[in-house]
């Protein structure tokens, strides 16, 4: 288990009061980028602990961008950790645009908004690979913290194939479904039907779904 960990130099951690609570914020470098794991209440030797495993998205996280869902699952993760308890949200850096880059990623939203190609064909036309994202960071840190077993909030199937390659065990998926709105209900439908995400609330938006609430 030891040689999974972080060398010293490589980690740190602290308290980080939020509008939420006070998390414990492990800030950590893996494979050339600086990630954070935040992690709220007891996690440590700890079974079915609730798990986001969140990919860097400047304009969803931090602008509130309505073409992707990637704000409100952020915000959505955060409030489910804090109103069950415990959990921990993993933030991977370097997952711009499913790991093109942020540049490269602006550039697929200008294929799709003047040629109407959807996340996929844009990022292909532009000769870049539709995703190439790397979750070892997050099973590193995972293993760091001495997590025993995890639920993952995910709609994406893949993401717990990588997980659990990485030795982490993933006992449930627990759904993580925004509700779509006129912006990204495209980038969803691609998702869903063209990378095998599943996204039921897609087809039936007026569902009963649990969508969380967001907090801002
Ligand atoms: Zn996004």
């Amino acid at each position: 288990m030891r040689e999974e960990t972080f060398n010293d130099e490589d980690v740190a951690e602290s308290d980080l009061v939020t509008r939420r609570g006070t998390f414990r914020a492990i800030a950590f470098r893996a494979d050339g980028h600086e990630h954070m794991a935040l992690v709220y209440g007891k996690t440590a030797l700890r079974e079915n602990v609730l798990v986001r495993v969140h990919s860097e998205c400047m304009t969803g996280d931090l602008f509130g961008a309505m073409r992707c869902e990637c704000g409100d699952q952020l915000d959505a993760a955060l409030d489910r950790i804090v109103a069950e308890g415990s959990g921990i949200l993993v933030y991977l850096r370097g997952h711009e645009g499913r790991g093109i880059g942020l540049v490269a990623k602006v550039r697929t939203h200008v294929l799709q908004d003047e040629q109407g190609l959807d996340t996929l064909d844009s990022a292909t036309s532009l000769g870049l690979p539709v995703d190439v994202r790397d979750y070892s960071p997050a099973a590193r840190v995972l293993k760091h913290l001495r997590v025993t077993s995890v639920r993952l909030m995910s709609n994406n199937p893949d993401k717990i194939e990588a997980l659990e390659a990485d030795g982490i065990e993933v006992v449930a998926r627990v759904p993580h479904l925004m509700r779509p709105n006129p912006h990204n209900i495209g980038y969803l439908t691609a998702k869903r039907d063209r990378l095998g995400h599943d996204l039921p609330q897609v087809d039936q938006p007026a569902a009963s779904y649990e969508y969380p609430t967001a907090t801002r």
